[in-house]
């Protein structure tokens, strides 16, 4: 099964996602992630898009739709993809089609995941992870049982990603709203759209996947 998740930045989309990769052995395609490891890796790429991300702003369809082709081709899609983060753009989510298409592959559902602004810049501006094992954390909704041990693996570094801040949220929140929303529209039209609210517990808004996957 392939399946999109689509929703604001800080809407739980990668939260959700790890635990589908743990449960259903699905593959998780965040091109965030993937940007980030080659700005972390010092690829000519990922010094290009390091200022457009700081910013906050979208880095060119032609690089993400690249990375996306790359991991469609290579990764064993046994168990389906969940793309997150991607596509972000019209032009994007018409390449994944294509793309998806040309591996003997489809789009099962795409989850919109709705939440509102006000929450979404407390879920940011709070939220960290484990440097080690990148289990993610948040300083009032989600601290380490104790205090500065990562839970999953006991490392005690952790880090906060330079774009999560107030200035780059409102330039990430305006990018989501005018190039990303219309996707809403797209998927609905193509009949592959379910909406569910992401504003409840990690564990509701965990079971309102399950049960539109189970309706896809
Ligand atoms: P994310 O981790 O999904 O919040 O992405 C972090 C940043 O990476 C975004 O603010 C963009 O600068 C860039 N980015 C990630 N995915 C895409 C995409 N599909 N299209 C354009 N830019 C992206």
């Amino acid at each position: 099964m392939n399946i999109i998740l689509l929703g604001p930045p800080g809407a739980g989309k990668g939260t959700q996602a790890a635990m589908l990769v743990d449960e259903r052995n699905m593959v998780q395609l965040s091109t965030g992630d993937m940007l980030r490891a080659a700005r972390t890796s010092g690829t000519e790429m990922g010094k290009m898009v390091a200022g457009v991300m700081d910013r906050g702003e979208l880095v060119t369809d032609e690089i993400v739709i690249g990375l996306i082709r790359e991991q469609l081709e290579t990764a064993d899609a046994s168990g389906g993809f969940i793309f997150d983060g991607f596509p972000r753009t019209l032009a994007q989510a018409d390449a994944l089609g294509e793309l998806l298409q040309s591996v003997g592959q489809s789009l099962d559902t795409v989850v919109e995941m709705r939440v509102d602004d006000t929450a979404l810049v407390a879920r940011i501006t709070g939220r960290y992870t484990c440097g080690n094992c990148g289990e993610g954390y948040h300083d009032e909704a989600k601290k380490p049982k104790v205090e500065g041990t990562c839970d999953k693996c006991g490392g005690t570094e952790f880090k906060r990603r330079a774009d999560d801040n107030e200035d780059s949220l409102k330039t990430r929140l305006m990018a989501y709203y005018k190039d990303t929303s219309p996707l809403i529209g797209y998927y609905y039209a193509n009949k592959k759209l379910q909406s569910i609210d992401g504003l409840a517990s990690i564990d509701a808004v965990k079971s309102s996947i399950s049960a539109a996957l189970e309706n896809a």
